[in-house]
């Protein structure tokens, strides 16, 4: 049996982000993935690597989030350097766009909250008017109110830095295995065997990054991971000159010069398709932020299943009936990517998760904790 410093589940942005962690700090690394009839949020996201909107109420998801962002441009640099593979990672700032005075308001409140829940780690931000918001986006269209702005934002191309970060778990001598679905896991405390792929694999670290499988493998290892699924529909535009020279929330130009248009979020089970009635409202919005969309033809439009915690937090978590099993799960994969890959897989070997991850503990999901 090949025997493994660590086994991750899930070959999504979540799972090789770790395992591309351990692999480059020369831990030998195994990944099960399951097929392509998986649900795969990384490969149907809409690429932000955003912080401005994240963790109010809760610095520490603020903090941690901030933590990657600025943690993306050597993680991305890294990758290229590595693979050759660009993310296309750019951090130009980016804005929430507000339609209404009362959608002003309310972010002006947001922020202003942001802002004194930041402490010492600071949070800069601007809130823009219409005049001023024009003058960092000119196509903005006459019924934007306004934005905030934070200097923290940005976005990458999800598939590129997917890729990447498959082509450099390889180059360190990590293993991927797809069309390994896991249903089993052999579990003691640090010792972890599991039938996959029509092999074995043991290992005595294992880290579930499974997306949407994680609250079923969890349950496996002693974890409670409360996670489903809340879909998001994405529409993308042929291509155009350089138009938007930051993201928006809602709205983004990608490298190439496509326009994603996204940000929906349904209940909707596990159903992945699109419906008619979001991608309009969508489009709506979207031709009233930036009138110039009107004239450009969308190409394609799809959804996809975010991967959420009952209070839409990162759950972050080692197993006290097994130890040295962890899990790692999360609606904003490509934000954390960095903070998993850099921070993650060093808690995953150190074998102990540090006090700021707390707040993103499953004791939270535990009712006699909340009792
Ligand atoms: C519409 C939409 C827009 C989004 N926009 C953004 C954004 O702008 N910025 C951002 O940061 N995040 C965004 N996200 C979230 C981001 O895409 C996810 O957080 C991230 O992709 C989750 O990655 P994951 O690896 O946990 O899950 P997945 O990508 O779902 O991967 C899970 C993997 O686990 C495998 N698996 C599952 N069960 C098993 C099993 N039993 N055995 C073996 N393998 C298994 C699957 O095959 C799959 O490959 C968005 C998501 C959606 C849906």
């Amino acid at each position: 049996m090949p025997d493994f410093d660590a086994i991750i589940i899930g070959g999504g942005l979540v799972g090789t982000a770790v395992a591309y962690g351990l692999a480059r700090r020369g831990k030998k690394v195994v990944v099960l993935d399951e097929g392509d009839i998986a649900h795969r949020a990384s490969r149907g996201n809409f690429g932000l690597v955003w912080v401005q909107s994240k963790g109010f109420g809760i610095p520490e998801y603020q903090r941690w989030t901030r933590r990657s962002s600025d943690s993306w441009a050597d993680f991305s640099k890294a990758l290229l350097d590595e693979t050759g593979i660009a993310t296309g990672h750019e951090r130009p700032g980016g804005v929430t766009i507000c339609l209404s005075e009362e959608e002003f308001d309310k972010r002006r409140r947001l922020m202003e909250q942001l802002h004194l829940e930041a402490g010492e780690t600071k949070f800069d931000y601007s809130l823009l008017r219409h005049a001023a918001l024009k003058r960092l986006l000119p196509a903005i269209g006459p019924e934007v109110v306004g934005a905030s702005y934070t200097p923290y934002d940005g976005h990458a191309n999800p598939l590129y830095t997917l890729r990447a970060l498959h082509a450099t778990l390889l180059k360190h001598g990590g293993r991927y295995v797809p069309d390994a679905r896991v249903e089993r896991i052999s579990a003691a405390p640090n010792s972890f065997t599991i039938a996959a792929g029509g092999e074995m694999f043991a290992a005595p670290r294992l880290v579930l990054g499974a997306g949407l499988g994680n609250k079923a493998l969890g349950a496996m290892v002693g974890l409670n991971v409360p996670v489903r699924p809340v879909r998001g529909q994405i529409i993308v535009t042929e291509r155009v000159s350089p138009v938007l020279s930051m993201p928006t929330l809602m709205i983004r130009q990608t490298m190439e010069g496509t326009i994603m248009i996204g940000e929906s979020r349904e209940e909707a089970g596990f159903d992945d398709t699109t419906s008619p009635e979001i991608i309009r409202t969508l489009s709506e919005r979207a031709v009233k932020t930036f009138p110039f969309l009107r004239n450009i033809r969308i190409v394609r439009t799809w959804g996809a299943l975010r991967v959420m915690a009952p209070d839409g937090l990162p759950i972050y978590e080692q197993s006290t009936e097994f130890p040295g099993a962890f899990v790692c799960t999360c609606h904003s994969g490509v934000t954390l990517a960095a903070a998993h890959a850099i921070h993650y897989a060093q808690y995953v070997i150190d074998g102990v998760l540090p006090p700021e991850l707390a707040r993103f503990s499953t004791n939270r999901f535990d009712v006699r904790a909340a009792a």
